[in-house]
Parts: structure tokens; C-alpha cells; sequence
């Protein structure tokens, strides 16, 4: 067992703890789950002083409110949220140092650029993904042996991935089919962590599952068929792991984004968007990769944008120039599905890359990240 949690702190009391699980990179900050909550912005002067923004989050504290200070280049922003009887009473205009205070309009509140008014970065580990760099996500849909996901998570690794993928509770279409190692699988992709140096993402599919996967996940991979379960989502956000939130099959881009406002309104701002593609008309392709998400989301949402090209199309030939396609419409990491015998592969082995493949395409990505300001 790695540390637990402290319990983050509940408004309405009845909730029992939480099989919590171990703390990283944020604090936990509150929990808005009130009928009528509201979200102000206060924006501050480019030369209020350090004093006068403590003094505004100190003085948002003592009337029982949460302050979400973000610093961009020029300003800090000051997110207040907390119910909307109790925060239109105050005078947050009043405060030395504000240059404007306003609602946040968007029914997104936390998750609305505005409310940081900047990028959010996300640690995954030691991995930093919403910065320049693209971060490349890699690893087996599900993970099947020792030799196996070792194997994979050392090609990737000298490929130029940073973070190992691979499931061990798998959501298939199927009852029938391969549904993952569970625990063993868990316990064999520490072993590549430890191994390979790389931190690892794993899918979560059911509150009960929760506290172990916790043990072992640097983030915690929501699956599109699980984009819109409530109480999943609320769960993942009272910890503070990372939370990679995959678009469902049928969700809108505004469902994505009030998805995961249930995990921010819990207190965890941990949260990555990942755009997997949706079903459309086509057959010729598994999925459509909606592009169009990632240049919406980047406006929408302060969160980072993955996007996973391998589930997008579904066809191994077909996934690099997907991934081109992505870094060059702005995405922040790509998450590859990669396999050393994919016609083995116990799940998904039509879309997975071989590894030579896989280091092909992180070189071709790295020139198109290069172009469009990034690097990799
Ligand atoms: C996966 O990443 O292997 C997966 C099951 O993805 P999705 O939930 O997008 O289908
Ligand atoms: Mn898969």
C-alpha cells in the first residue's frame, strides 16, 4: 500500500470516506457539489503585489468560499467558487489590487478557460504534459505478460515516449473477449515502471475497482464508455492522481467538458481531455478522429488535449498520419497504441504499431512539432 489520502474535505457531510488513494503533484482544494454553485473571476492589476492576492484568497477562505489562484504571464486570476447566495453577497470588486471580477457565463465553470485564464499543466509523474513539449504516451491496449509489456515499454521508452499505456481492466464489446489481467496486470506494469523508468496510465471502469487501481496508477485513464459515469467521475475527483478523460463514442464535445467539471467540482484539477474519436456514418475506418475537438477544447477549457489516433481510425497504416495530424492541430501529448506481435495481441492488435513503426512515427511527429512551435 503507497500513502492514502487525506480526505478531502466534503460540504454536503453524508458522503462516507473515500477509498482514497495516494497524493501527488496538487492539494486537494474543495469540493462544489452544491445545487446552486457559482464561479466569479477576479482578475488582478498587472501590479498587485503578492500581499494583496494572499489577503484576497485568506479573506475568500474566512467566508467559507475556495480561491484557485493562477498566475499567467501578466495577471493572476483568482477563481472563486462556492454557492451563489453566499458569494453574490460579497464585495469581491472591493479587494485592493482587483482590476475586474465576473461570473463565469460557460455551464463548464471549473473547466472553462477563464476561470484559470492560462494552460493548465499536468504532472504525470515526473511527466509534464500542457507545456511545449508534446508528450508521447505509448504502450499495448492491454497488457498480457511480463515479457510482453517489458519488452514494449523498453522499445518505447528508447523511441522517445514518456509515459507506458496499457490496460488491465478492460472495457470490451464483448463478455467473451480477453477483459484484462486485473491485479496481475497492475502489478506487472509497476514492474515495467520500475524497469523502464516510465510512469504508467491504466484504465479505472468501476468505483470498486478504484482504490486498487490508485496503488498502482501516475494517472488513471477513463474510458469512452465510462465518459459519462457520474459517480466514477466523482470519485477519481476527491484524489488528486491524474485523470485522463476519453471522449465518449456519442458525447459531444460539450458533454467531454461537463464530464469532467463533475471531477474539478470534486477538487482534483488533475485532469487531461482525450479526443479517441467518435461514431459517425463511415465504415470505412473504426472511428472518426474529430479533429475539429482540439483547436474547440484549447479555446474552451484551460485542460490539456490528448488525442488518441489509434482508436481514432483503428487501422495500424492509417494511425501516423492521424498523429501528424493531431500535434499539427495543437494537440498536447498523443497516447499510441504499440505492440511487439500484434497479431497476437489479445486486444485491439489490427490498430497497434509494431515498434520499428512506433519509432518512425515519433521522428516524423517531432519534425511537425517542431513546425508548429513545439518540441518533442
Ligand atoms: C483503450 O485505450 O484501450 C480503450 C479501451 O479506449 P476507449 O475507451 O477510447 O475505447
Ligand atoms: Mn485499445
Amino acid at each position: 500500500m503507497r500513502t492514502i489520502f487525506p480526505s478531502p474535505e466534503v460540504i454536503h457531510g453524508h458522503r462516507p470516506p473515500v477509498p482514497v488513494a495516494r497524493k501527488t503533484s496538487c492539494e486537494p482544494i474543495f469540493s462544489t457539489q452544491t445545487a446552486n454553485s457559482l464561479a466569479m473571476i477576479i482578475i488582478t492589476r498587472p501590479d498587485a503585489t503578492e500581499e494583496q492576492i494572499q489577503h484576497i484568497v485568506s479573506r475568500v477562505a474566512d467566508w467559507g468560499l475556495r480561491a484557485e489562484v493562477s498566475r499567467g504571464e501578466m495577471r493572476v486570476v483568482i477563481g472563486v467558487i462556492g454557492a451563489e447566495d453566499k458569494i453574490r453577497q460579497k464585495p469581491l470588486g472591493a479587494f485592493p489590487g482587483v482590476e475586474s471580477v465576473m461570473p463565469v457565463l460557460k455551464p463548464y465553470k471549473l473547466v472553462s478557460y477563464e476561470f484559470r485564464g492560462t494552460a493548465s499543466r499536468v504532472k504525470v509523474g515526473d511527466v509534464v504534459v500542457g507545456a511545449k513539449e508534446v508528450v508521447v504516451m505509448a504502450g499495448p491496449c492491454s497488457v498480457e505478460s511480463e515479457d510482453q509489456i517489458l519488452s514494449i515499454a523498453h522499445s518505447i521508452r528508447d523511441s522517445g515516449a514518456k509515459i507506458l499505456r496499457g490496460g488491465a481492466f478492460k472495457p470490451r464489446t464483448s463478455p467473451y473477449s480477453f477483459q484484462g489481467l486485473g491485479k496481475v496486470g497492475l502489478q506487472l506494469l509497476a514492474e515495467a515502471r520500475r524497469e523502464s523508468g516510465l510512469p504508467i496510465i491504466t484504465e479505472v471502469m468501476d468505483t470498486k475497482d478504484l482504490e486498487l487501481v490508485a496503488e498502482y496508477a501516475d494517472c488513471l485513464q477513463i474510458g469512452a464508455r465510462n465518459m459519462q459515469n457520474f459517480s466514477l467521475l466523482r470519485e477519481v475527483g476527491r484524489t488528486q492522481i491524474p485523470v485522463m478523460l476519453k471522449r465518449g463514442m456519442a458525447a459531444s464535445i460539450k458533454d467531454l467538458l461537463m464530464s469532467a467539471e463533475y471531477i474539478l467540482s470534486e477538487g482534483n484539477f488533475n485532469v487531461l481531455l482525450c479526443e479517441r474519436g467518435i461514431r459517425t456514418f463511415e465504415t470505412m475506418t473504426r472511428n472518426t478522429l474529430d479533429l475539429n475537438a482540439v483547436p474547440v477544447l484549447k479555446a474552451e477549457t484551460h485542460l490539456p488535449v490528448v488525442v488518441d489516433p489509434t482508436h481514432g481510425i483503428g487501422i495500424r497504416d492509417f494511425v501516423p498520419a492521424m498523429a501528424l495530424a493531431a500535434v499539427a492541430a495543437g494537440a498536447d501529448s498523443i497516447m499510441i497504441e504499440v505492440h511487439n506481435a500484434p497479431e497476437l495481441a489479445k486486444s485491439d492488435g489490427e490498430q497497434s504499431l509494431l515498434p520499428k513503426d512506433f519509432d518512425d512515427l515519433v521522428r516524423r511527429v517531432r519534425g511537425v512539432a517542431e513546425a508548429v512551435g513545439r518540441a518533442l
